[in-house]
């Protein structure tokens, strides 16, 4: 690391310490005293950042989300205070005023906190209120992206989320309400669904008869392909094809699960054919939750 950094140096010119790490490794020293609100990506190690996985080893404490798998925690220094905050296998009753309290005082008591959530922080993580929480009291914070389940379950099954034959727009959205949401309060698929637009559902639930009629209601033809993804980028990832016609046959799969809908799985569904971790409609397994 040194090396390279001398070979970029002028004649006479020194660096700090800082500078080497700016200059050989493409970042500077984590702060003490800030929060890294940090995504994780889907599942798979290698598709950590740099940047992640050089803040795990570096971190004092890391705050992680339940889908947050040990591969990627295995990468925190043997320093880290590391600590499951989620709201499911964590500590019972963690409420999110609870996480808040907790990056706030890791970072004041000068720790350097990496606030760790699967996929990228900014999609369906939580991570706006979490930034609010951080102005308010005053704390430094930096956002670290991170691959989110929707592209990596694209990848995974070699569909493009775009195809400028058929889809010029992408609508990244979920199909859980919040608690207390009203009936009367249900997605409006009428704005949301467009045959040029390939729908990424986050967290789709298991009633699939809904919103087959749904989007169908919403004027999709049942033609167009659907794709369901359980626990991408993992070994244990499982995936079904179908037409949205018949999204209510779809496979119960272990969450977390991902649904993708249009034209742009053509390519895809054409390419699965005889596909080996496809799953067997019969030997079906049973989602075990919509988390
Ligand atoms: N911030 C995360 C999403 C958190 S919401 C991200 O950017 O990916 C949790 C939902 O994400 C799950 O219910 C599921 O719909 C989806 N999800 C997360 N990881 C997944 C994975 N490995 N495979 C399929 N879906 C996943």
């Amino acid at each position: 690391m040194l090396r390279r950094s001398r070979a970029i140096l002028r004649r006479g010119q020194r660096l700090t310490r800082w500078q080497i790490e700016v200059q050989g490794e493409g970042m500077t020293l984590p702060h003490a005293e800030k929060v890294y609100l940090v995504g994780a990506g889907p599942g798979d190690p290698e598709l950590l950042t740099v940047k992640a996985q050089k803040l795990l080893a570096r971190a004092d404490v890391v705050l992680h989300d339940d889908l947050v798998p040990a591969a990627i925690l295995a990468l925190a220094g043997p320093q880290a205070e590391i600590v499951n905050v989620g709201k499911r296998c964590g500590a019972k009753g963690t409420t999110q005023d609870r996480i808040n309290t907790r990056m706030i005082e890791s970072a004041r008591r000068g720790r350097v906190v990496v606030r760790l959530k699967s996929g990228d922080p900014g999609i369906f993580g939580r991570l706006a209120e979490e930034l609010d929480a951080l102005e308010n009291a005053n704390v430094p914070f930096e956002v670290v992206p991170g691959i989110t389940a929707g592209i990596a379950a694209a990848a995974a099954l070699g569909a493009s989320l775009t195809d400028r034959r058929t889809s010029a727009r992408v609508v990244v959205v979920t199909n859980h309400y919040a608690q207390g949401s009203q009936q009367a309060e249900r997605r409006d698929w009428q704005s949301l669904a467009r045959e040029d637009a390939t729908l990424v559902i986050y967290m789709p639930g298991q009633d699939f008869t809904t919103l087959r009629l749904e989007l169908l209601a919403a004027g999709l033809s049942p033609k167009i392909p659907a794709l369901i993804v359980s626990r991408a980028t993992t070994r244990e990832q499982r995936h079904q094809f179908v037409t949205l016609g018949k999204l209510d046959e779809l496979p119960l799969l272990e969450a977390p699960a991902i649904l993708l809908i249009g034209r742009s799985l053509d390519g895809a569904l054409r390419r699965s054919s005889g596909d080996r971790n496809s799953v067997d409609f019969d030997e079906a397994a049973v989602i075990l939750s919509s988390l």
